[in-house]
């Protein structure tokens, strides 16, 4: 069996990839056991020189890296280069910060008594091709500072950016066998969950996958984080810096062509003020350049794959014939989709209920604050969410009562190596980044002395 790699710009298929056979995942798995019985021994200052050294080179290489996303998923190059730096980010952030982070912690006990942090062994990690290096490194650097080492199943599409990875780890000098790229298909994920060495699984990607992994997982009593799909809401009060949110709005919704988790999709905005900010957030749509995703100046290259487009333009259509209205876009010509909005979208409608992963923004008119909150949180999904308005001091208290795993105040969402990131409900359990995210992975051992 074959995975290719495809430009979806121009439908040229550029790498092949043979996936791997049982045999061959067999003396993988061998491979990561051995390594991992040294690197669990390595110390924090030996792991950071050599995670540092990874950043370095992710830098040293970044049009190269850059070219080979772009090529493979379709993001608009300046993307991509950033993509590479915020993954070296991450990388040093960890070099820096594993050590303090997994501290032994003494407990307030009569007898002395501690918390001590150990390795568990290979995460095992599942990946979507959307940041096909920062998903990466965003689990891996955590990992492999803490003293596991790491398995990767990237998904078909991205696995050239996957074994560019595993090279840049070789590169840096950490030792055969601390991270493996394996090229395997569906029914052989069962096989590396079972086998001993895993002790954790994490995966990013749809609430499908997640809910099969996990069950796959629970089956072998191996510990699961998901990262799984949103439909974040961006709610826009009376009192808003209309300009200053339709900009982000327009940002959020249409990096990397919409395919983003926490890009806000459902934008709802009390009735007061919907009419202008729906005439700035649809001028600034319109203002987008879409085209060849590697030439300077463009906004918006086209989706990853030709299926992910019809699977958008089957939603708009079905969405419209529900009542919303369309205002600009609604085009789709191969894997490029035009930038569109759509207003008057109820939450019956499928583009509200269903996560929409291109750029398609939705325009949903709340009576008043609290209906804002309600219609937020009307959503299987609860990844993260913003809220635009003037008083910080009450958008602190309406944050309260937002069901996500994180609110921002006027402000993009974001991942940011120090700050917790996860979801609820739907969106998955876990959490990746800062101290929680390496903590996730780890036997936190009880040590109690008389
Ligand atoms: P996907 O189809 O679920 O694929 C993600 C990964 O899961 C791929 O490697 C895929 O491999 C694998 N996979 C799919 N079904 C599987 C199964 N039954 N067993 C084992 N592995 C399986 O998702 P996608 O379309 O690539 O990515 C978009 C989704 O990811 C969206 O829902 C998005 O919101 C979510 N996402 C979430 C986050 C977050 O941090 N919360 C970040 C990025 C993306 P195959 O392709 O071989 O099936």
């Amino acid at each position: 069996m074959i995975f290719q790699s495809i430009n979806p710009f121009n439908g040229n298929i550029f790498l092949e990839h043979i996936v791997l056979s049982d045999k061959q995942l067999d003396e993988k798995l061998s491979m990561s056991a051995s390594a991992y019985k040294n690197w669990r021994k390595t110390s924090f200052e030996e792991r950071a020189e050599k995670m540092n050294r990874v950043a370095s080179i992710l830098i040293e290489k970044k049009d190269e890296l850059a070219t080979l996303i772009t090529s493979e998923m379709g993001k608009v190059l300046a993307e991509s280069r950033a993509e590479i730096e915020k993954s070296a980010g991450n990388c040093r952030h960890y070099a820096q910060y594993a050590k303090k982070y997994l501290a032994d912690e003494q407990l307030d006990t009569p007898f002395k008594s501690f918390a001590v942090y150990d390795p568990v062994g290979a995460i095992f990690a599942i990946m979507p091709w959307n940041f096909p290096f920062w998903q990466v490194l965003r689990y891996s650097a955590p990992a492999i500072m803490a003293g596991n080492v790491t398995l990767l199943k990237h998904a078909p599409n991205t696995i050239g950016c996957a074994k560019a990875i595993e090279k840049v780890f070789l590169e840096a000098g950490f030792p055969e066998g601390v991270f493996q790229e394996l090229t395997i298909d569906i029914p052989q994920v069962e096989k590396v969950i079972a086998s001993d060495i895993v002790q954790g699984v994490t995966l990013t990607g749809s609430e499908f996958a997640g809910s099969s992994v996990a069950a796959i997982a629970g089956k072998h009593i191996k510990k699961s984080v998901l990262e799984l799909g949103g439909s974040d809401a961006f709610i826009v009060l009376d009192d808003a810096d209309l300009a200053a949110a339709a900009k982000v709005a327009t940002q959020s919704r249409m990096l990397n062509a919409g395919q983003v988790c926490i890009s806000a999709k459902r934008f709802i905005v009390t009735e007061k003020i919907a009419d202008e900010f729906l005439e700035i957030f649809s001028n600034n749509i319109r203002e987008l350049i879409q085209g060849n995703p590697m030439l300077d100046g463009v906004n918006i290259g086209p989706l990853a794959r030709l299926d992910l487009a019809n699977k958008l333009d089957n939603q708009i259509k079905k969405g419209l014939d529900q009542g919303a209205k369309l205002i600009v876009g609604g085009g789709v010509e191969g894997c490029n989709f035009q930038p569109t909005l759509l207003d008057r979208v109820s939450p019956e409608n499928i583009t509200f209920r269903e996560e929409t992963f291109g750029p398609l923004a939705t325009l949903i008119r709340a009576k008043n604050e609290s209906h804002a909150i309600e219609l937020a949180n009307s959503h299987r999904y609860g990844l993260a969410s913003s809220i635009w308005t003037k008083d910080r001091e009450r958008a602190f208290k309406l944050a309260r009562h937002i069901e996500a795993g994180s609110v921002f105040v006027n402000s993009l969402v974001r991942s940011d190596s120090r700050i917790p990131f996860g979801g609820i409900k739907k969106s998955g359990y876990g959490r990746e980044l800062g101290g929680i995210g390496i903590r996730e992975f780890m036997n936190m051992k009880t040590v109690v002395i008389e």
